[in-house]
């Protein structure tokens, strides 16, 4: 697991490395843009245009809508007669929402993990990666973090070693990663040395893997002086998580909103609001029917991405809540807020004797195998069922197999089974039509339908 993971980042830091050139000249940019406000929503109308225009011209199921895009028209109105797209449809057809040129030269694949039940093969081209790193590093020096920081990313149950790489995309940060699976008390001690002997400036993963941090240092030393910035991304942050981060730290928890298929989307300001990546991305909230709600309003956030023409992302139903914030944050910072209500809570398995596992145990099983779409349910009775709508190379091996894995994962007392079925029979909760995890236990209070 180790190898692997450390390859994955060595093509990833030459990737970084790379591009950095045109990373650093649109950094020059976008700092400039943050003292001009209004040269936001021209960047954006400029770039809106060129990917609806892309998208009708090259990219099939777009050039199918018979949509027309002129260079004098209103790009936001012509982006209302676009269909909205769900994580199904993409997945489905892929190769229809893939521009007809494509250069596999200056395009990364990245799989989405799951958390909407549907597997996601995205394409994106170098440029949305290019604009991503760019905004990073504004929004870092803003803090006073720019370039040769050292970042800390503990990934407890997942890593059981430690690894270091220099980032180009983050600014030649320091960045370690390491984790404790499988490992002894002795071993988790000298973990908690090694992390404190790196002298982290910033400490950021998920509030699970914080929190996990957090409970290794209360056992090892207590907390770390070095950090000075404490960043929380991947799932939703509950105020509980982020009370006691705050207070083991001594430091306010900036939380992020990112998805793979766009990259970050919204980074919390100074003052505690949701900042979205205007420059990079257009947001809008839709009620049930697709129909945009007012600002201050609650429902699906969509996403457009302005940067990524290799596979358009164009009105992208996210299957998170939200709202879009009417006046602008008192910070100063030119960028629209935004309020995240519900989703990306991954959730949680119980067992009978009141212990719990994530739910992305399970999914990480399922998605070994050829499955189009999936939904892990945890029945009344502590049972757990995995629903599979099985892709053509799915057999009977993929479901024993799983069967098995999902055993490991669970242990003896949770019985498991795995069942296919059809399209109608997933069970949907609340307002989110594609869930990957539901409960019928009776004190479940955070499954994703009644967050
Ligand atoms: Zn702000």
């Amino acid at each position: 697991m180790g190898t692997e993971n450390e390859r994955h980042w060595h093509s990833q830091m030459v990737h970084e490395g790379l591009l950095f050139p045109q990373i650093y000249g649109e950094r020059t940019l976008y700092s400039e843009l943050a003292q001009r406000p209004g040269r936001i929503r021209e960047m954006q109308r400029e770039r809106l245009t060129a990917v609806l225009r892309h998208a009708v011209d090259a990219v099939p199921a777009y050039r199918r809508t018979g949509i027309t895009v002129d260079g004098g028209a209103d790009p936001w109105r012509v982006l209302s007669a676009f269909p909205l797209v769900g994580k199904r449809q993409l997945a489905e057809g892929m190769i229809d929402h893939c521009d007809d040129d494509i250069d596999p030269a200056v395009c990364r694949v990245l799989e989405t993990s799951g958390t909407s039940g549907v597997p996601l093969r995205m394409i994106r081209h170098d440029d949305a990666f290019v604009h991503e790193w760019a905004t990073a590093l504004v929004r870092n020096e803003r803090a006073g973090l720019v370039f040769d920081r050292k970042v800390l990313m503990p990934c407890l149950a997942r890593l059981d070693h430690w690894f270091e790489y220099t980032s180009p995309g983050m600014g030649f940060s320091r960045v370690a990663q390491f984790g404790t699976a499988g490992r002894t008390a002795p071993d988790r001690a000298g973990f908690a040395d090694r992390a404190r002997g790196f002298r982290p400036d910033v400490l950021t993963g998920s509030p699970r893997n914080l929190m996990d941090f957090m409970g290794l240092l209360g056992q090892h030393g207590g907390r770390l002086p070095s950090v000075r910035s404490v960043v929380s991304c991947g799932e939703l942050l509950v105020p509980a998580a982020r009370e006691a981060l705050a207070d083991f730290f001594g430091l306010t928890v900036t939380d992020m909103y990112a998805m793979k298929e766009v990259g970050t989307i919204a980074v919390q300001c100074a003052l505690g609001s949701y900042h979205i990546e205007s420059e990079r991305l257009w947001l809008e909230v839709v009620d049930d029917d697709g129909v945009p709600v007012p600002e201050g309003s609650v429902g699906e956030v969509v996403i457009t991405d302005l940067t990524n023409l290799a596979m358009p992302l164009i009105r992208y139903r996210t299957g998170d809540f939200g709202s879009l914030a009417g006046a602008p944050c008192a910070c100063g910072l030119p960028h629209k807020v935004m309020d995240l209500v519900e989703g990306r809570n991954p959730g949680e398995l119980r067992r009978p004797d009141g212990t719990a596992v994530p739910v992305l145990w399970a999914v990480r099983a399922v998605r070994r195998h050829p499955v189009r779409r999936y939904q892990v349910v945890q029945e009344a009775d502590f049972s757990v069922s995995v629903l599979v709508s099985p892709a053509p190379a799915f057999t009977a091996a993929d479901t024993t197999e799983l069967t098995r894995s999902l055993a490991d994962v669970l242990g003896t007392d949770v019985r498991c089974r795995v069942r296919e079925v059809d399209d109608g029979d997933f069970h949907s909760t609340g307002r989110r039509k594609d869930v990957d995890f539901v409960s019928f236990l009776p004190d479940v209070a955070d499954s994703p339908g009644r967050l």
